[in-house]
């Protein structure tokens, strides 16, 4: 790991058995709260992106809005939630998929992404790749041209990539 980037792995707070026993949550608020941390994973996400002809950025719910949001609004091109079931106000195309314990369902707007433009998926953290996957099936759905998914930690032990076969993952912090 870069010194940079072992800057902001050492800024991440593990918060044990949070939501529930047995998770371990890492927080990412104290990186966020951190202006010089926070420029940072913006900073590496933009220079990976910078040059690729994006048309938008997909964010989801809810910290992938404020990676998302910010790299967008740098690069000046769209952002795109993907929210959780019920919230958003317009036709939305649903996705389910299993949790550890349960379901759930994530929804995008059906005219969010029109055929064929280019995007990247953000959110902050890649656990078992249930999310993301059905993420990623949502934006295939509406015919965008998913370049890679990004997120700024992953948990490698979840071995969410396996769920993702057929994307190309990038995550920052490896733990
Ligand atoms: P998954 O679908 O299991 O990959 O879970 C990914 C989503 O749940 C992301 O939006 C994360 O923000 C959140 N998440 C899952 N596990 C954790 C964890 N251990 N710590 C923090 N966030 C998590």
């Amino acid at each position: 790991m870069n010194s940079a980037i072992q800057r902001l792995a050492d800024a991440l707070r593990t918060v044990p058995d949070f939501p529930k026993p047995g998770i371990q949550f890492i927080d990412i608020t104290p990186i966020l709260q951190n202006g010089q941390l926070f420029r940072l994973v913006i900073n590496l996400m933009l220079e990976r992106y910078m040059k690729k002809g994006l048309d938008a950025i997909v964010g989801i719910d809810a910290r992938g809005f404020i990676f998302g949001g910010a790299v967008a609004n740098q690069l000046g091109i769209a952002f795109i939630p993907i929210r959780k079931k019920g919230k958003l106000p317009w036709q939305t195309l649903d996705k389910s998929y299993e949790l550890e314990y349960g379901s759930a369902t994530i929804s995008i707007h059906k005219d969010a992404i029109k055929r064929g433009q280019k995007v990247v998926v953000i959110d902050d953290l890649l656990a078992t790749g249930g999310t993301a996957a059905a993420a990623s099936e949502l934006v295939k759905e509406l015919g965008g041209d998913l370049l890679e998914m990004t997120f700024l930690v992953e948990l490698e032990f979840l071995k969410g990539r396996d769920k993702l076969a057929g994307n190309n993952i990038h995550s920052i912090i490896q733990l």
